[in-house]
Protein backbone atom coordinates (compact mmCIF):
# COMPACT_ATOMS: atom_id res chain seq x y z
CA UNK A 1 0.00 0.00 0.00
CA UNK A 2 0.95 3.65 -0.89
CA UNK A 3 0.27 6.85 1.00
CA UNK A 4 -0.62 8.09 -2.01
CA UNK A 5 -3.64 5.74 -2.65
CA UNK A 6 -5.29 6.85 0.72
CA UNK A 7 -3.88 10.30 1.06
CA UNK A 8 -3.67 11.95 -2.03
CA UNK A 9 -0.89 14.74 -1.72
CA UNK A 10 -2.64 17.50 -3.40
CA UNK A 11 -5.91 16.89 -1.04
CA UNK A 12 -3.92 16.45 1.84
CA UNK A 13 -2.10 19.58 1.63
CA UNK A 14 -4.76 21.45 1.26
CA UNK A 15 -6.30 19.96 4.07
CA UNK A 16 -3.61 21.03 6.12
CA UNK A 17 -3.29 24.28 4.71
CA UNK A 18 -6.84 24.63 5.86
CA UNK A 19 -6.13 22.76 9.10
CA UNK A 20 -3.29 25.51 9.76
CA UNK A 21 -5.18 28.74 9.42
CA UNK A 22 -8.28 27.32 11.81
CA UNK A 23 -5.96 27.11 14.40
CA UNK A 24 -5.60 30.60 14.30
CA UNK A 25 -9.22 31.25 14.18
CA UNK A 26 -10.84 28.64 16.97
CA UNK A 27 -7.75 28.43 19.40
CA UNK A 28 -5.86 31.64 18.91
CA UNK A 29 -7.62 33.64 21.81
CA UNK A 30 -8.61 30.40 23.92
CA UNK A 31 -8.11 29.63 27.30
CA UNK A 32 -5.40 26.60 27.88
CA UNK A 33 -5.26 24.45 30.46
CA UNK A 34 -1.76 22.63 31.62
CA UNK A 35 -2.12 18.69 32.38
CA UNK A 36 0.97 16.09 33.05
CA UNK A 37 1.78 13.01 31.37
CA UNK A 38 -1.78 11.58 29.25
CA UNK A 39 -0.52 7.87 29.83
CA UNK A 40 1.60 7.88 33.10
CA UNK A 41 1.17 11.52 34.73
CA UNK A 42 4.55 12.70 34.90
CA UNK A 43 5.69 16.14 34.41
CA UNK A 44 6.56 16.75 30.01
CA UNK A 45 9.54 18.29 28.80
CA UNK A 46 9.48 20.72 26.30
CA UNK A 47 9.60 19.50 22.34
CA UNK A 48 8.51 22.14 19.97
CA UNK A 49 5.63 24.50 19.17
CA UNK A 50 3.63 23.91 15.80
CA UNK A 51 0.98 26.06 14.74
CA UNK A 52 0.71 27.89 18.18
CA UNK A 53 -0.04 24.60 19.96
CA UNK A 54 2.71 23.57 22.21
CA UNK A 55 4.17 19.69 22.22
CA UNK A 56 6.43 17.92 25.29
CA UNK A 57 7.36 14.34 26.00
CA UNK A 58 7.00 12.63 28.82
CA UNK A 59 10.85 11.40 30.36
CA UNK A 60 9.39 8.27 31.41
CA UNK A 61 6.94 6.92 29.35
CA UNK A 62 8.47 8.75 25.60
CA UNK A 63 4.90 9.87 25.14
CA UNK A 64 4.28 13.06 22.82
CA UNK A 65 1.41 15.34 23.21
CA UNK A 66 -0.49 18.79 23.56
CA UNK A 67 0.26 20.81 26.31
CA UNK A 68 -1.03 23.10 27.59
CA UNK A 69 -4.72 22.17 26.09
CA UNK A 70 -6.86 24.81 24.61
CA UNK A 71 -10.21 24.00 26.56
CA UNK A 72 -12.49 21.17 24.95
CA UNK A 73 -15.40 23.42 24.38
CA UNK A 74 -12.88 24.89 21.83
CA UNK A 75 -12.25 21.50 20.01
CA UNK A 76 -16.22 21.00 19.70
CA UNK A 77 -16.41 24.17 17.91
CA UNK A 78 -13.72 23.52 15.69
CA UNK A 79 -15.38 20.28 14.98
CA UNK A 80 -18.73 21.23 14.46
CA UNK A 81 -18.19 24.24 12.18
CA UNK A 82 -14.88 24.94 10.80
CA UNK A 83 -13.76 24.94 7.18
CA UNK A 84 -10.97 22.19 7.32
CA UNK A 85 -13.29 20.02 9.42
CA UNK A 86 -16.23 20.64 6.42
CA UNK A 87 -13.67 19.67 3.77
CA UNK A 88 -12.53 16.76 5.67
CA UNK A 89 -16.08 15.64 5.91
CA UNK A 90 -17.16 16.58 2.23
CA UNK A 91 -14.11 16.87 -0.14
CA UNK A 92 -11.18 14.58 1.23
CA UNK A 93 -13.62 12.06 2.11
CA UNK A 94 -15.76 11.86 -1.31
CA UNK A 95 -12.82 11.80 -3.18
CA UNK A 96 -10.74 9.42 -0.88
CA UNK A 97 -13.59 6.98 0.00
CA UNK A 98 -13.91 4.29 -2.40
CA UNK A 99 -9.42 3.67 -2.04
CA UNK A 100 -9.96 4.05 1.36
CA UNK A 101 -12.32 1.47 1.78
CA UNK A 102 -10.56 -1.13 -0.66
CA UNK A 103 -7.16 -0.79 1.35
CA UNK A 104 -7.93 0.08 4.89
CA UNK A 105 -11.54 -0.93 5.44
CA UNK A 106 -11.49 -4.53 4.14
CA UNK A 107 -8.63 -5.68 5.93
CA UNK A 108 -9.23 -3.90 8.92
CA UNK A 109 -12.58 -5.64 9.00
CA UNK A 110 -11.17 -8.85 8.74
CA UNK A 111 -8.19 -7.97 11.10
CA UNK A 112 -10.75 -6.88 13.83
CA UNK A 113 -12.79 -10.37 12.98
CA UNK A 114 -9.74 -12.70 13.93
CA UNK A 115 -8.64 -10.42 16.34
CA UNK A 116 -11.99 -11.25 18.25
CA UNK A 117 -11.53 -14.57 17.25
CA UNK A 118 -8.19 -15.20 18.95
CA UNK A 119 -9.55 -13.90 22.14
CA UNK A 120 -12.79 -15.94 21.86
CA UNK A 121 -14.97 -12.90 21.76
CA UNK A 122 -16.45 -14.06 17.61
CA UNK A 123 -19.82 -13.66 19.54
CA UNK A 124 -20.20 -10.45 20.63
CA UNK A 125 -21.89 -7.40 20.05
CA UNK A 126 -19.74 -5.13 17.51
CA UNK A 127 -19.77 -1.49 18.63
CA UNK A 128 -18.08 0.78 16.85
CA UNK A 129 -16.82 4.35 18.82
CA UNK A 130 -16.91 7.45 16.11
CA UNK A 131 -18.12 5.47 13.52
CA UNK A 132 -17.90 8.40 11.27
CA UNK A 133 -19.15 7.41 7.59
CA UNK A 134 -19.76 3.64 8.84
CA UNK A 135 -17.25 2.72 6.16
CA UNK A 136 -16.10 -0.25 8.72
CA UNK A 137 -19.38 -0.97 9.53
CA UNK A 138 -20.29 -1.74 6.21
CA UNK A 139 -17.54 -3.82 5.43
CA UNK A 140 -18.08 -5.78 8.43
CA UNK A 141 -21.34 -6.21 7.15
CA UNK A 142 -20.56 -7.29 3.80
CA UNK A 143 -17.85 -10.09 5.10
CA UNK A 144 -19.97 -10.93 7.93
CA UNK A 145 -23.74 -10.59 7.52
CA UNK A 146 -24.06 -8.48 11.09
CA UNK A 147 -23.67 -4.87 10.74
CA UNK A 148 -22.06 -3.20 14.66
CA UNK A 149 -23.67 -0.79 16.65
CA UNK A 150 -22.48 2.87 15.53
CA UNK A 151 -21.81 5.20 18.41
CA UNK A 152 -21.56 8.53 16.43
CA UNK A 153 -22.42 12.18 17.70
CA UNK A 154 -21.82 14.23 14.59
CA UNK A 155 -25.54 14.86 13.27
CA UNK A 156 -24.36 14.81 9.90
CA UNK A 157 -22.07 11.78 9.96
CA UNK A 158 -25.21 10.00 11.83
CA UNK A 159 -27.72 10.63 8.72
CA UNK A 160 -24.95 9.02 6.79
CA UNK A 161 -25.00 5.55 8.59
CA UNK A 162 -28.88 5.52 9.04
CA UNK A 163 -29.10 6.11 4.90
CA UNK A 164 -26.69 3.12 4.78
CA UNK A 165 -28.96 1.31 7.82
CA UNK A 166 -26.45 0.71 10.21
CA UNK A 167 -27.53 1.02 13.80
CA UNK A 168 -26.75 4.62 15.15
CA UNK A 169 -26.47 5.51 18.90
CA UNK A 170 -26.43 9.56 17.97
CA UNK A 171 -24.28 10.65 21.27
CA UNK A 172 -20.81 11.47 22.63
CA UNK A 173 -19.42 8.58 24.42
CA UNK A 174 -20.08 10.44 27.81
CA UNK A 175 -23.49 10.39 27.32
CA UNK A 176 -23.99 7.14 26.22
CA UNK A 177 -25.42 4.85 28.78
CA UNK A 178 -25.60 1.02 29.49
CA UNK A 179 -29.26 0.76 28.86
CA UNK A 180 -29.05 2.38 25.03
CA UNK A 181 -26.47 -0.77 24.58
CA UNK A 182 -27.96 -4.44 24.00
CA UNK A 183 -27.47 -7.20 26.54
CA UNK A 184 -24.81 -9.71 26.79
CA UNK A 185 -20.97 -9.88 25.84
CA UNK A 186 -19.51 -6.59 23.41
CA UNK A 187 -16.51 -5.46 21.71
CA UNK A 188 -16.09 -1.82 21.46
CA UNK A 189 -13.46 -0.51 19.27
CA UNK A 190 -12.11 2.80 17.68
CA UNK A 191 -10.07 3.47 14.87
CA UNK A 192 -8.11 6.83 14.69
CA UNK A 193 -9.91 8.64 17.44
CA UNK A 194 -7.85 7.77 20.32
CA UNK A 195 -4.84 10.69 19.24
CA UNK A 196 -7.81 12.95 19.10
CA UNK A 197 -9.16 12.74 22.84
CA UNK A 198 -8.81 16.04 24.45
CA UNK A 199 -8.65 13.62 27.77
CA UNK A 200 -7.73 9.76 27.31
CA UNK A 201 -7.53 8.50 30.80
CA UNK A 202 -11.65 10.15 31.30
CA UNK A 203 -12.70 8.35 27.57
CA UNK A 204 -11.05 5.19 28.95
CA UNK A 205 -12.79 5.47 32.12
CA UNK A 206 -15.84 6.27 30.66
CA UNK A 207 -15.83 3.20 28.62
CA UNK A 208 -14.75 0.84 31.38
CA UNK A 209 -18.54 1.83 33.09
CA UNK A 210 -20.17 0.66 29.92
CA UNK A 211 -18.39 -2.71 29.50
CA UNK A 212 -18.58 -6.05 31.44
CA UNK A 213 -15.98 -8.22 32.78
CA UNK A 214 -15.14 -10.20 29.86
CA UNK A 215 -15.85 -7.69 27.42
CA UNK A 216 -13.07 -6.48 24.82
CA UNK A 217 -12.05 -2.40 23.70
CA UNK A 218 -9.68 -2.79 20.50
CA UNK A 219 -8.49 0.69 19.19
CA UNK A 220 -6.06 2.02 16.95
CA UNK A 221 -3.97 5.51 17.10
CA UNK A 222 -1.10 6.96 16.37
CA UNK A 223 2.15 5.64 18.02
CA UNK A 224 4.64 8.09 18.60
CA UNK A 225 7.61 6.18 19.22
CA UNK A 226 7.05 4.87 15.02
CA UNK A 227 9.84 5.64 12.51
CA UNK A 228 8.35 7.94 10.16
CA UNK A 229 7.05 10.52 13.38
CA UNK A 230 10.44 10.08 15.04
CA UNK A 231 12.32 10.80 11.64
CA UNK A 232 10.43 13.72 10.83
CA UNK A 233 9.28 15.16 13.92
CA UNK A 234 7.86 18.49 14.21
CA UNK A 235 7.63 18.07 10.52
CA UNK A 236 5.48 14.93 10.73
CA UNK A 237 2.25 15.80 8.75
CA UNK A 238 0.83 13.56 11.36
CA UNK A 239 1.70 15.66 14.44
CA UNK A 240 -0.77 18.42 13.60
CA UNK A 241 -2.83 20.12 15.86
CA UNK A 242 -5.82 20.78 16.82
CA UNK A 243 -6.58 16.78 15.78
CA UNK A 244 -3.46 14.75 16.98
CA UNK A 245 -2.93 15.49 20.63
CA UNK A 246 -1.63 12.17 21.79
CA UNK A 247 0.70 10.30 20.68
CA UNK A 248 1.26 7.47 23.11
CA UNK A 249 3.43 4.07 22.03
CA UNK A 250 3.49 0.25 23.18
CA UNK A 251 4.98 0.89 26.20
CA UNK A 252 2.84 3.75 27.75
CA UNK A 253 -0.19 2.74 26.63
CA UNK A 254 0.44 -0.02 28.72
CA UNK A 255 0.85 1.76 31.54
CA UNK A 256 -2.27 3.83 30.56
CA UNK A 257 -4.37 0.85 30.44
CA UNK A 258 -2.79 -0.26 33.88
CA UNK A 259 -3.89 2.67 35.69
CA UNK A 260 -7.94 2.63 34.32
CA UNK A 261 -7.89 -1.24 35.39
CA UNK A 262 -7.87 -2.55 31.79
CA UNK A 263 -6.00 -6.03 31.44
CA UNK A 264 -3.67 -5.38 28.47
CA UNK A 265 -3.71 -8.37 26.24
CA UNK A 266 -1.70 -7.20 23.11
CA UNK A 267 -0.64 -3.92 21.42
CA UNK A 268 0.68 -3.99 17.55
CA UNK A 269 2.07 -1.91 15.17
CA UNK A 270 0.80 -3.39 11.98
CA UNK A 271 1.65 -0.75 10.00
CA UNK A 272 2.53 -0.35 6.07
CA UNK A 273 3.43 3.46 5.73
CA UNK A 274 6.16 4.63 7.69
CA UNK A 275 8.70 3.70 5.25
CA UNK A 276 6.50 5.47 1.68
CA UNK A 277 5.64 8.35 4.14
CA UNK A 278 9.51 9.18 4.48
CA UNK A 279 10.33 8.64 1.27
CA UNK A 280 7.36 11.29 0.40
CA UNK A 281 8.97 13.93 3.18
CA UNK A 282 12.34 13.12 2.30
CA UNK A 283 13.64 16.73 2.59
CA UNK A 284 11.71 16.79 5.73
CA UNK A 285 14.00 14.31 7.37
CA UNK A 286 15.86 14.96 10.32
CA UNK A 287 17.99 11.70 10.67
CA UNK A 288 21.37 10.79 8.15
CA UNK A 289 20.35 7.42 8.72
CA UNK A 290 17.13 7.51 7.17
CA UNK A 291 17.72 10.26 4.59
CA UNK A 292 20.67 8.17 3.09
CA UNK A 293 18.23 5.03 3.11
CA UNK A 294 15.25 6.78 1.70
CA UNK A 295 17.73 8.10 -1.08
CA UNK A 296 19.17 4.32 -2.00
CA UNK A 297 17.30 1.44 -0.79
CA UNK A 298 16.10 -0.95 -3.63
CA UNK A 299 12.54 -1.68 -2.99
CA UNK A 300 12.69 -4.66 -1.95
CA UNK A 301 14.75 -3.40 1.12
CA UNK A 302 12.20 -0.56 2.01
CA UNK A 303 9.40 -3.61 2.54
CA UNK A 304 11.95 -5.62 4.12
CA UNK A 305 12.20 -2.76 6.64
CA UNK A 306 8.56 -1.98 6.75
CA UNK A 307 7.88 -5.09 7.57
CA UNK A 308 9.97 -5.81 10.76
CA UNK A 309 8.96 -2.07 11.74
CA UNK A 310 5.68 -3.04 11.82
CA UNK A 311 6.55 -6.75 13.37
CA UNK A 312 8.54 -5.18 15.95
CA UNK A 313 6.66 -2.63 17.46
CA UNK A 314 8.25 0.37 15.85
CA UNK A 315 5.44 1.36 13.09
CA UNK A 316 3.69 4.64 13.90
CA UNK A 317 0.26 2.69 13.65
CA UNK A 318 -0.26 1.06 16.47
CA UNK A 319 -3.57 -1.42 17.42
CA UNK A 320 -4.66 -1.99 21.04
CA UNK A 321 -6.34 -5.07 22.43
CA UNK A 322 -7.56 -4.68 26.01
CA UNK A 323 -10.30 -6.41 27.91
CA UNK A 324 -12.37 -5.35 31.41
CA UNK A 325 -11.20 -8.18 33.96
ZN1 LIG B 1 4.45 9.45 30.49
Amino acid sequence: MKEEEIRPQRIFDEYLRLAKQDTGTYFGEVEKVSGACPACETVGEHAFVKYGFTYETCPNCHSLYVNPRPVAEAFSKYYTESPSSQFWATTFYKETAEARREKLWKPKARLIRDTMAKYAAAHHTLIDIGGGFGLFAEEIRNLFGQAPIVIEPGPHLAVVCREKSLPVIQKFLEHVTPDDLPKGPKTFVSFELFEHLHDPAAFLHQLNGLMATGDLFIFTTLSGSGVDIQALWEDSKSVTPPHHLNFLNPRSVALLLERLGFQNLAVTTPGKLDIDILVNNHAAIKDRFWQTFVATATDAEKAAWQEMIASTGWSSHMMVVCRKP
